[in-house]
């Protein structure tokens, strides 16, 4: 081994502890900042040990793939906001696994047939996985950005298409395996798993996507371990894996929280029927002035602010923050109550509410907070609506029932401040809007908030 090969071996070993590490960190709120840092330190150490480590014939390749590289990810960080995160995070599994699937049509154009079976395999698997993934998150991008519909496609006999488009893509990689020199066997298999991956994912409506963008992740960095195999390369090996079994891991439990099953939302068509799906529901929604909101908050002794998407959408983190200080000055006990899929994206309002400096000792999750709501005297429901959706605990016919709600409605009184009539995700209907205790306040969060600060101060 030469010095350079060493170096390079080296700067695999930080990466992959830094790797490790990130993800440690990625596991708590506190430390996820750190995490992506840990993890951003042994990305550049990779990046810099194989520069420095491979015999590079032309450098013009690497520079504009790393200029392009740098500008869309830049491009993405300044100007994608917040609420688009997940299409942002599918197309950026888009883009790595592309990534894995054209090293794996590079090193079949090197090396055609002649590498060992296993490597063979190991290239078989990286442009299969490359492939579905790059095509399955484009359409899951463009569902969750609107562009694609995001209910799911359907059409008859679709699961046998589905089971002979998959039937033929596992034919073609034996087939492969037997002849890794018969390019067009390469390339068909290539062209059935791009057309794999749309199959895949447009029965599936955006309302599950986010779980499906969590598997994706996973495939990709399956894809990204066997491009490890072949290129005869660590640090991809362990980075990959680690991202697919990470990836795994939080599909599981997103579907824990949101009580569906794996195999439910790949082949369930969840989003079409729960986009049709109406309810009944008895009673009235009274509405609120901000003067009385703002005298009940005064006056309580506890109050639990309870964020959902729409204080995302509104960006009123720190408006929230304003209010709460106010009523804490004087002398109200303030929590947050935070379900696992509160907004778009798993950890969203803990985001949210770190960047607005919201001390992390006040959020609460979903099983240590619900017990409190008997004994608290108002519950305020920032634009949620899906998480705080009574039926899916009292009504087994509900198409949410048994997904783990924050039980607001057994606070003392409700306050919810959404712009009108909106439904949540799932498109249904929520009783709660309609109880005795809760009552609306109608607007925009952001603003609602502000002004009911300003309504608090006068009390
Ligand atoms: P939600 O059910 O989507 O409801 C959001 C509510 O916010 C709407 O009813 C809307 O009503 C209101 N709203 C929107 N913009 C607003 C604004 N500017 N100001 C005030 N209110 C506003 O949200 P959620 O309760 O947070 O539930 C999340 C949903 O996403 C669940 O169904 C969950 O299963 C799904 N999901 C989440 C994840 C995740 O990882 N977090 C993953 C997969 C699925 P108006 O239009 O009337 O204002």
């Amino acid at each position: 081994m030469t010095l350079s090969t060493y170096f390079m071996e080296a700067t695999y070993l930080i990466a992959s502890i830094l790797f490790v590490f990130a993800l440690k960190g990625m596991s708590h709120p506190e430390t996820a900042r750190r995490g992506m840092f840990l993890a951003e330190g042994g990305m550049l150490a990779a990046i810099i040990g194989t520069l420095i480590g491979v015999h590079i014939l032309t450098s013009a390749w690497i520079l504009a793939g790393l200029t392009i590289g740098s500008i869309i990810g830049a491009w993405m960080a300044i100007f994608v906001p917040m609420t688009a995160m997940p299409q942002r995070t599918a197309l950026s599994h888009a883009f790595g696994a592309l990534a894995a699937a054209l090293v794996g049509v590079g090193e079949f154009a090197v090396r055609g047939g002649e590498m060992p079976a296993i490597t063979r395999g190991a290239l078989g698997f990286e442009v299969m996985l490359g492939a579905l993934t790059t095509t399955g998150s484009l359409i899951a991008a463009g569902k969750l950005q609107g562009i694609i519909r995001g209910k799911p496609i359907q059409f008859k006999g679709q699961s046998i298409v589905n089971l002979l488009t998959f039937l033929a893509m596992a034919t073609f990689f034996v087939i492969y395996l037997a002849h890794p020199e018969d390019a067009a066997v390469f390339y068909t298999l290539l062209a059935l798993s791009f057309v794999f991956g749309v199959m895949l994912v447009i029965p599936i409506g955006s309302a599950d996507m986010p779980v499906v963008m969590s598997l994706l992740n996973s495939y990709a960095g399956l894809a990204a371990a066997a491009t490890g195999f072949v290129l005869g390369n660590n640090v991809l090996i362990i980075a990959g894996t680690l991202d697919g079994f990470s990836g795994f891991i939080l599909s599981v439990l997103m579907c824990k929280a949101m009580n569906r099953s794996i195999t439910n939302v790949l082949f369930g068509g969840f989003g079409a029927s729960i986009a049709e799906a109406t309810s009944t529901v008895d009673g009235v929604m009274r509405e609120i002035s901000m003067d009385d909101a703002a005298m009940q908050l005064a006056f309580a002794s506890r109050v639990i602010f309870v964020p959902g998407y729409g204080l995302a959408t509104a960006q009123a983190q720190h408006a929230v923050r304003e209010l709460a200080e106010l009523l804490e000055d004087r002398g109200v006990s303030v929590k947050y109550a935070i379900h696992p899929v509160a907004g778009r994206m798993p950890g969203h309002m803990n985001v949210l509410l770190a960047e607005a400096n919201v001390p992390y000792s006040s959020l609460y999750e979903m099983e240590q907070i619900n017990p409190e709501f008997p004994t608290t005297d108002v519950a305020v429901v920032i634009g949620a609506n899906d998480v705080v959706n009574p039926d899916a605990r009292d009504n087994p016919k509900s198409l949410i029932a048994g997904m783990p709600i924050l039980e607001v409605d057994r606070a003392k009184s409700v306050i919810v401040l959404k712009r009108g009539q909106g439904r949540g995700f799932s498109g249904l209907e929520n009783p709660l809007f309609f109880k005795s205790c809760t009552s609306m306040l109608y607007g925009d969060a952001k603003s609602t908030l502000t002004h009911l600060a300003q309504a608090v101060q006068h009390v």
